[in-house]
Parts: structure tokens; C-alpha cells; sequence
């Protein structure tokens, strides 16, 4: 058995994040990892969107650390990707982004549920204060179930960071997740087992098993991440991951390269 890739991680260029994609490279290796992808969070429509999208310009110097992170460790297998946020009537700024290089894979991500709130930032934490929970899981989940159907991404990440500061509707979420991994598996789409809600106040990868249950049965396909925004975040917990993954029947997750698909043991 092999380690799956992992294909979540930053760089600094996204100004919250530390280690130069080398530096990211060389952890891998020391974990056994054989293959990693970069994912970068995209450039937003304007650089003033928010402080922790790279810019525009950064692009050129993005894929320049990946490229220098390849040259030095040509015994792993080097990834080029992007994270981009999901923001209904960005679709064709995301197409516009796709034709520039070409990308082994996009994720899809929501973090935002209206323009101005991004609902995972701690200094956005306040926004959860004149909200009731269920009404943002359902608009999280509906914004998440868009970006499935939209044809832009190959994998959805972190399918339900709304949890992320353990703030939960006292609803049954269920038909909000059945929704989401129905459009998924009708659009090709695979989802992300991040394992960076381990070091966030909900300790839980993302998703939930129940999440995760529900994929295997709706014949979802996945991908695994750590979300890395330091060295020593490559791989991080992947034994968990790989856990919940083999707990509820996975054997297999996602390779991308220009943004096709196939699938391998895990
Ligand atoms: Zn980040
Ligand atoms: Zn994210």
C-alpha cells in the first residue's frame, strides 16, 4: 500500500503560510509521500478582494517555487494547481484563470456565503454572531453544491469547514449533504478528505464520516489533503485520514494530470 498523494498545500506568496514550496517538497519526501500537488489560493477577480489570495501578478512567481521545488526533488511528483474559491458569478474570472497554464487540477473551495464574509476566518468570527447555524450550513451547502455542478474543479475541498468552530445547527443536515454528493457524482466531481479540521477548534477531519459514509455509498471519488501551509503540515495525519477512508469502504482515491482523472490504490 502506498500513501495517496497529498493535494493541499500553500505557499507564502498567499501571505499566511510559511516555507518555500522546496521546503514543503523535502517534508514529503521525508514522510514517504511520493507525489504532492500545490494549491495555491487563487487570485480573486480584484487583488483588493481580501489579504490572503495571491495576486494576479504572483502567478509567474507561484509557478516558478513550483518548478524549483520539481528541479530539486526529481524523485517526487510535482503537482501544479490552484485552490479557488466558488463565488456564484466568478465563473468565467475561473475559466479565464484555467486557460493560463496548464494546471493539473483546480479545487473547488467555499469559504466565502456572500462577498464580503468568508465564514472559516477567525477574524470573521463575529459574522456567525446575528446568524442562525442551520441558515449558513444550507447556504455553505448550497454554494458548495453549485461548484460541483459547475464544471470548474476536480475536487471539492474540505467539504464541510462551516464546522469549523463547532458551531452546529441542531437540524438534520443530511439532505444538504445528500444534495451536494449527488451533484458531485452527476458532474465527475471528487471530494477532498482534509485533514486540517484535526487542528482546528472542530478536531475533525473534514468531512464527518457520516460525510464521508454517504460518498462511498453515492460513489464519490476522493482525494486526500493537508491543507499545508508549513513544512511540517505535508502529509500531516494522513494515517487518520486514510482510516476514515478504508472505514467505510475506500480503497482507492484520485490522481490528476491536466486535469483528467485516474484512479489508484491506496
Ligand atoms: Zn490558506
Ligand atoms: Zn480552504
Amino acid at each position: 500500500m502506498s500513501l495517496p498523494p497529498d493535494y493541499h498545500m500553500h505557499t507564502p506568496l498567499c501571505r499566511h503560510a510559511t516555507g518555500e514550496p522546496t521546503e514543503l517538497a523535502a517534508h514529503a519526501v521525508r514522510t514517504g509521500l511520493t507525489e504532492i500537488g500545490f494549491s495555491e489560493h487563487a487570485p480573486m477577480p480584484r487583488d483588493d478582494w481580501d489579504d490572503w489570495h495571491i495576486r494576479l501578478s504572483e502567478l509567474d512567481a507561484y509557478i516558478g517555487k513550483v518548478q524549483q521545488a520539481r528541479r530539486d526533488h526529481p524523485q517526487l511528483t510535482i503537482k501544479l494547481a490552484l485552490e479557488v474559491d466558488f463565488i456564484p458569478g466568478h465563473e468565467d474570472w475561473i475559466r479565464g484563470l484555467m486557460t493560463r497554464q496548464p494546471w493539473d487540477y483546480f479545487i473547488g473551495s467555499v469559504h466565502y456565503i456572500s462577498d464580503s464574509w468568508a465564514l472559516d476566518n477567525p477574524k470573521d468570527l463575529s459574522g456567525w454572531k446575528n446568524r442562525d447555524a442551520f441558515e449558513v450550513w444550507t447556504a455553505y451547502f448550497d454554494r458548495l453544491t453549485l461548484a460541483a455542478e459547475s464544471g470548474l474543479f476536480q475536487t471539492i475541498a474540505h467539504p464541510d469547514l462551516c464546522k469549523r468552530f463547532c458551531i452546529y445547527p441542531k437540524e438534520d443536515c443530511t439532505p444538504l449533504f445528500a444534495k451536494f454528493l449527488n451533484a458531485a457524482k452527476q458532474n465527475g466531481v471528487a471530494m477532498e478528505l482534509n485533514t486540517a479540521g484535526l487542528r482546528k477548534d472542530c478536531k475533525e477531519i473534514y468531512p464527518s464520516r457520516q460525510i464521508v459514509r454517504m460518498a462511498f455509498e453515492a460513489g464519490v471519488p476522493i482525494t486526500f489533503g493537508s491543507d499545508a501551509h508549513a513544512p511540517a503540515e505535508v502529509g500531516m495525519n494522513f494515517t487518520e485520514a486514510i482510516a476514515l477512508a478504508r472505514s467505510v469502504g475506500y480503497t482507492q482515491c484520485c490522481r490528476f494530470a491536466q486535469r483528467q482523472r485516474e484512479t489508484v490504490k491506496f
